[in-house]
């Protein structure tokens, strides 16, 4: 995968009050060129700073080079200002937005009076080439005042919006591009032969030092886009680019956008008949149809069985709630813009329509949580039955915009595999190594083997519970992971504030993350909802509760398997397993007893005894997936035997009919992810 590079990591360098970092730098001959070109440096607290920086007191600083995120993130925010350039240069009179570098790119949006074409972004990327190889140099300027600033930029209205709003702008958004913490600066582009300001942008930097620090960069697409997000706004266009270190990055990146495109699993679901998104039902509420369902069936039996293995108790909850309990919970406290609003109901009026009981507010559940709480609160507990592990797969609603909703990925309606364990102090450590050790087997059994974690820690200014349960817990979470073996990624300060969580992050065939699983434990709910459990020494102690989520939901699994597997599921889980072919209509027959014997034992064996000639059937179940082809002309029937055809396109002859059954039966119930070949199955023969 292309984000994965070994990055050379520099040591510090000192620099002197009142000379240029870049000057002082020259003296270590770092490269300038190439795909460890130092584009930038970051400062004692972590700021990224121009190579043109001069510092007023003597400090230290830490080249970063061009393969590195940090120094990915300038030269595509640079590359953004190279295409605002071009666009106001191609079409006069555009008003700017924003340009942040985002994942894998950039984007810039604009108030243009028609939405670009394809054909304008080949133009813009033609006028971007020419001024990158003109070397423009990006300056730094500081504004003498916030009054000068907007005198300056008196006609860019949102420019203007930016710099009256500076104050209120959050530093992690995208806004915060151009105008961070900090003082008001521009950045102006230099022609390096004339010295002449071509073009400047409010922009809170840091830059590359030229435009021929951007080695490889492409537009991608456009689209509409709000400012600041809002759809009460203005309308803009948004045109987004990548930009990379190297050519070479670029057109590996540009390869597996191409790998990622043809699995994407909308497009996948669609022709494989498996789900779909029906306008009248709404948007990000998918309904499963036959194919789909088996898949989802079978990724919740094996899911169900290794739970039940595992010492879960099933539970059910309905859908929705009186806002009683989410008030207690807390979520209609801090998660309400997440929420559907509420139903209304069970308001009673008189004749003339004047209300004598006023109505309830229901909510669609945004989670299970508190329901699996007043399960466990529905008796006194005992230390006992400690752990208790509920488990539902649990259907909830999440108020989703419009623009994020992303097929099975990021929907309005899903359903999780959710569990809450409520356990002992004393069995936390237990209890998290055992959940995390379910957690990477269970994903191995759909066939994800590639992980790594991420363990999120406590943000200093927002947390409840005490410094003492964070910090213990914690550790364990770190121990738990550490003995795991499997890679940690620290994420310093990103715990909510209720509690520690470690995620699960799978890479896919192509390379590409999806977070997966989370262990997330929860000081505040207990505490809330007032669990208790009865002690050993007959106190009254309330339980540690951990939410774990393994699939994240079945929906987003589903879609990540499809993709993973580009539409070709492994045997068991694919929704037709077995289709007879036969080569004339004669042999039929021999193919429907061989089917029958498999249905007996559980297996989906179908003959196609359409229409269609031998070859057009191979293809077409080749395209649906079928990974068994099962192929029998004249000298099969005759020696009582069948022959493969897999969707590799290799094919093993004559086999056996009674040998034909057992490998397929156990190509399914061994839950073999690894599509059937002529070479694995030799090797199972
Ligand atoms: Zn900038
Ligand atoms: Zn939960």
């Amino acid at each position: 995968m292309v984000n994965v590079t070994s990055v050379i990591e520099h040591p510090s360098f000192h620099v002197e009050a009142g000379t240029a970092v870049g000057t002082a730098m020259r003296e270590l001959e770092l490269p300038n060129k190439g795909a460890d070109a130092i584009v930038c440096v970051k400062d004692a607290e972590g700021n990224l700073r121009d190579l043109s920086h001069v510092p007023d007191t003597a400090g230290e600083f830490t080249p970063v080079p061009a393969n590195s995120p940090e120094g990915r993130s300038v030269i595509r925010h640079s590359c953004a200002h190279v295409l605002a350039q071009a666009v106001q240069a191609e079409f006069p009179g555009t008003k700017l937005g924003i340009g942040p570098a985002i994942e894998n790119g950039f984007y810039y949006d604009f108030q243009v009076a028609e939405p670009f074409t394809p054909e304008d972004l080949k133009t813009l990327e033609k006028r971007m080439k020419k001024i990158i190889k003109s070397g423009q140099r990006f300056e730094r300027r500081l504004y003498a005042s916030a009054e000068a600033a907007a005198e300056e930029l008196k006609n860019e209205p949102f420019k203007l919006e930016l710099i009256q709003d500076k104050g209120n702008v959050d530093p992690n958004s995208d806004e915060a591009t151009e105008v961070g913490a900090g003082d008001l600066t521009a950045y102006d582009n230099v022609n390096p032969r004339t010295n002449e300001v071509e073009w400047s942008d409010l922009c809170r930097g840091p830059h590359i030092p030229t435009t021929r620090y951007i080695p490889a960069f492409a537009l991608t697409r456009s689209s509409a886009a709000y400012w600041r997000g809002n759809q009460d706004n203005a309308d803009l266009q948004r045109v987004y680019g990548t930009a990379w270190e190297t050519k070479e990055a670029l057109e590996e990146y540009q390869l597996m956008l191409a790998e990622a495109e043809k699995r994407d699993h909308r497009r996948l679901g669609n022709e494989l008949d498996l789900f779909s998104f029906p306008d009248e039902i709404g948007s990000g509420l998918p309904v499963f149809h036959p194919n789909g369902a088996i898949v989802r069936q079978e990724m919740e039996e094996h899911s169900r069985r290794r739970h039940i293995e595992d010492g879960y108790s099933f539970v059910t909850t309905p859908h929705i709630t009186k806002a009683d309990l989410y008030e207690k919970s807390g979520h209609l406290g801090f998660y309400k813009d997440g929420m559907f609003p509420p139903l209304q109901v069970d308001a009673e009026y008189d004749a003339e329509g004047k209300e004598t009981k006023p109505g309830q507010d229901y909510y669609l559940k945004p989670m299970n949580c508190p329901m699996h709480n007043l399960i466990f609160d529905s008796r006194g507990r005992s230390y006992r039955e400690l752990p208790l592990r509920l488990f539902e797969f649990g259907t909830v609603y999440r108020y989703e915009k419009s623009g994020v909703v992303h097929g099975l990925t990021r929907a309005r309606g899903f359903t999780q595999d959710d569990a809450h364990i409520y356990c002992t102090d004393e069995q936390l450590e237990q209890e998290l190594t055992s959940v995390l050790d379910f957690i990477i087997s269970l994903l191995k059994d759909y066939g994800l083997d590639d992980f790594y974690l991420e363990l999120s820690t406590k943000d200093p200014k927002k947390f409840v519970g005490s410094d003492e349960i964070w910090e213990r817990s914690t550790d364990i979470l770190q121990r738990v992971a550490t003995n795991s073996g499997l890679e940690l990624v620290p994420d310093p300060e990103g715990a909510a504030f209720y509690g520690p969580k470690i995620s699960v992050q799978a890479r896919d065939a192509i390379g590409r993350t999806w977070q997966m699983s989370t262990v997330q434990l929860d000081f505040n709910m207990p505490e809330r909802m007032n669990l208790e459990y009865t002690a050993s020494d007959g106190t009254k102690k309330r339980p540690i509760m951990i939410h774990r989520a393994l699939f994240g939901s079945i929906e987003r699994f589903f879609g990540v398997l499809l993709e993973h597997y580009a539409g070709a599921f492994p045997v068991w889980l694919a929704p037709h397993q077995v289709i007879g072919i036969p080569v004339a209509d004669d042999f039929s027959p021999h193919l429907e007893k061989i089917t029958a014997q498999l249905r007996k034992r559980g297996i989906r064996a179908d003959v196609d005894t359409s229409d269609d000639r031998m070859q057009k059937k191979i293809r077409n179940h080749t395209t649906g997936k079928v990974p068994f082809m099962l192929l029998a002309g004249a000298r099969d029937v005759e020696a009582d035997a069948v022959s493969f055809r897999f969707l590799d396109g290799t094919q093993v002859n004559g086999v056996p009919v009674d040998e034909a059954v057992e490998l397929i039966d156990a190509w399914v119930k061994e839950r073999i992810n690894d599509q059937p070949s002529e070479q694995s199955l030799a090797a199972r023969r």
